[in-house]
């Protein structure tokens, strides 16, 4: 048996990750006097959240008419219909408080003339349940939202005495012995200690699993290492086949070119010159949403309209516009721009292609943030002392299509209910989880053999052949021959993970463990994203299959869970039903079913 010692720490609540939503939650469990440790592996205003550009959205009305309604309907119609209308409808509800308490805690918002919140169109985002023009709702800090997000909650959490744990792994779950999670084993990475936390309720909010692709606008640091612990704890994921495309990400270097960047009048045009979105989406144009653009930038370059010398990639025009404006609401990606594209966008166009951006799938949970462990008798069943929130969870508000700006206000809406949950259900009284020593042992036992690993594989030969693959074969298009012949490579590769080789034994910045580690939890991801897919006979949100061009309502509007056997990487696939029901009926205030029934996605 491995023999390490372990530094002990009891808390309430332990909250894995420091981006927004775990910002969001630890600051909410601090200021209602639970006792919170946050944990996180980068320093918290290094998380994925400071990347986020172009805003958040909420029905604020600052710029014109808007309603909640209207931002629910364009978020089911978003979801393809795939995600929950109860926790939809308390998204687009919660969002104006939320966004109102992160201005009174300090977000620096950019205004307008009269001294609101500015708000700028974004994609998939419209007036009058989908009939009317784009809606000016997502409320932006220039375009550094993320920054001034997370800046300000890192600040509020530490006027709330959370506690801090910086540069702390998180390895995985103690899971007890009747199912309850009971807190969580860290490698502190500066100096090799081992930790266990201990608390009442442990939260993951560890964000998305970008790179198990080659080409993504995620940081380094998304790999899915919360879905890893809890795919690794026997607990399903759920529709992970869902993975979102952004149109325009920097042609060679993936960076990310926000949405905001056409919502402030950016447009894209084919090697003909032509502004083809007209053609395929003649209401919202260049602001329908993230994967019809994306697919319709695909159908351009493969019939061969792409520009550049191979063709292979689309324009990106912002050089009609009044470089003040540039300068006052886009200065951040006018730098991108030239850092890695050479181009200086107030006179020539970026070069862009589609690159992946966002996880719809995650950890299931409900509007309370809740994890659940959905059997076929009670598709709602959670499991006690574990909560899921932002990017990690799938809640599931983004179904098979998340909009724009929609997920600052998952983190926001999310972090926040669940900690207005765990001060309703943790009982302060009640002691904190007893020591565990087989579950110690078994994360312990884990930790060592990854350590010693010496085998001829190296972790970044695995990894470079995992995200060439999931690149190549779970694409923006699908069919069932790429989607089989991925499940089939990734299996293989799966199989590697017995024959990895680390080099370095230390445990002190051993950065060779480290993205050891973050292999085997993007592993998991995407071996469940690539047999999820290949299950799913339909398309649907981004999840686009050329040998099935058509939503399937009967069949196929129910979410997939996937769960994985790590040892062999083998996944089992089951389905819970979409919740229906809104939170509200229409009786009572709450939106007209009628609006939200299936129909045809047009924009
Ligand atoms: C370039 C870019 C721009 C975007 N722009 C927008 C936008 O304008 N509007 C919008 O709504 N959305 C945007 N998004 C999406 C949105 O930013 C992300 O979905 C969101 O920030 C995820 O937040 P999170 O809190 O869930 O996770 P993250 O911000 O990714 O944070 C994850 C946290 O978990 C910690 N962690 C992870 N694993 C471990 C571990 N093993 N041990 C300890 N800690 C761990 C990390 O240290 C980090 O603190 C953008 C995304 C990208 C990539």
């Amino acid at each position: 048996m491995a023999q390490y010692e372990l530094i002990d720490h009891e808390f309430d609540v332990v909250v894995v990750g420091a981006g927004g939503a775990g910002l969001r939650a630890t600051l909410g469990m601090a200021e209602q006097g639970l006792r919170t440790a946050c944990i996180t592996k980068v320093f918290p205003t290094r998380s994925h959240t400071v990347a986020a550009q172009g805003g958040i959205a909420a029905s604020l009305q600052n710029m014109g008419p808007d309603s909640w309604k209207w931002h629910m309907y364009d978020t089911v119609k978003g979801s393809d219909w795939l995600g929950d209308n109860d926790a939809m409808e308390y998204l687009a509800r919660e969002a104006p408080a939320a966004i109102y308490e992160l201005e009174h805690y300090g977000v620096p918002f950019s205004r307008t003339e009269d001294g609101r919140i500015y708000q700028r169109p974004f994609g998939g985002h419209m007036t009058e349940f989908g009939d009317g023009p784009p809606v000016q709702r997502t409320c932006a800090a220039a375009d550094r939202t993320g920054h001034a997000i997370l800046h300000t909650l890192y600040g509020q959490s530490l006027r709330h005495n959370a506690e801090f744990y910086i540069e702390y792994f998180a390895l995985d779950l103690i899971m007890g012995d009747n199912g309850a999670c009971e807190g969580v084993i860290a490698w502190k990475l500066d100096d090799g200690t081992l930790h266990r936390f201990r608390a009442k309720t442990t939260v993951l909010a560890t964000g998305g699993y970008g790179r198990s692709y080659f080409s993504a606008t995620s940081a380094h640091t998304c790999t899915g290492d919360g879905n890893g612990m809890v795919a690794r704890a026997g607990l399903p994921l759920q529709d992970m086949e869902f993975v979102q495309f952004h149109p325009t990400g920097i042609y060679g270097a993936g960076v990310l070119i926000t949405e905001g960047a056409r919502g402030e009048g950016g447009y894209l045009t084919n090697s003909e010159g032509e502004r083809f979105m007209e053609r395929y989406a003649p209401n919202a144009k260049d602001l329908a949403s993230r994967d019809v653009v994306s697919r319709c930038m695909t159908l351009e370059i493969r019939e061969g309209r792409g520009v550049g010398p191979k063709k292979d990639h689309i324009y990106l025009h912002l050089d009609h516009l009044d470089p003040k404006v540039l300068a006052v609401r886009l200065p951040g990606i006018t730098e991108s721009a030239k850092i890695f594209a050479g181009v200086d966008l107030t006179r020539e166009p970026i070069p862009v292609i589609p690159a992946v951006h966002y996880n719809m799938g995650g950890i299931p949970a409900n509007y309370h943030g809740e994890v659940l462990n959905p059997t076929p008798k009670k598709p709602d069943a959670i499991v006690l002392g574990l909560m899921a929130v932002g990017e990690a969870a799938c809640a599931s508000v983004h179904g098979a299509n998340r909009l724009g700006s929609n997920s600052l206000t998952d983190l926001v809406v999310f972090g926040r209910a669940a900690a207005i949950q765990a001060g309703k259900v943790i009982d302060r009284d009640a002691p904190i989880p007893a020591i565990n020593k087989t579950q110690d042992d078994k994360i312990l036992t884990r930790f060592d053999r990854l350590r010693n690993a010496s085998g001829s594989r190296p972790t970044a030969a695995i990894r470079d052949a995992m995200q060439r693959t999931m690149q190549e074969d779970a694409a923006v298009f699908r069919t069932g021959e790429t989607l089989q012949s991925g499940v089939k490579r990734m299996s293989g590769i799966y199989g590697q993970l017995k024959d990895i080789a680390v080099t370095d034994r230390s445990l002190v910045w051993n950065s060779d463990l480290v993205e050891t580690l973050e292999l085997e939890n993007l592993m998991a991801n995407a071996m469940i994203t690539v047999v999820s897919a290949e299950a799913r006979q339909e398309s649907r949100g981004a999840h686009a299959r050329e040998d099935f061009a058509s939503r399937d309502d009967v069949k196929w509007r129910k979410h997939t869970l996937g769960w994985i056997d790590s040892d062999t990487g083998a996944v089992k696939l089951g389905y819970r039903p979409v919740h229906l029901d809104p939170l509200t009926p229409e009786s009572e205030g709450g939106i007209d079913l009628k609006k939200i029934a299936p129909k045809a996605r047009v924009y």
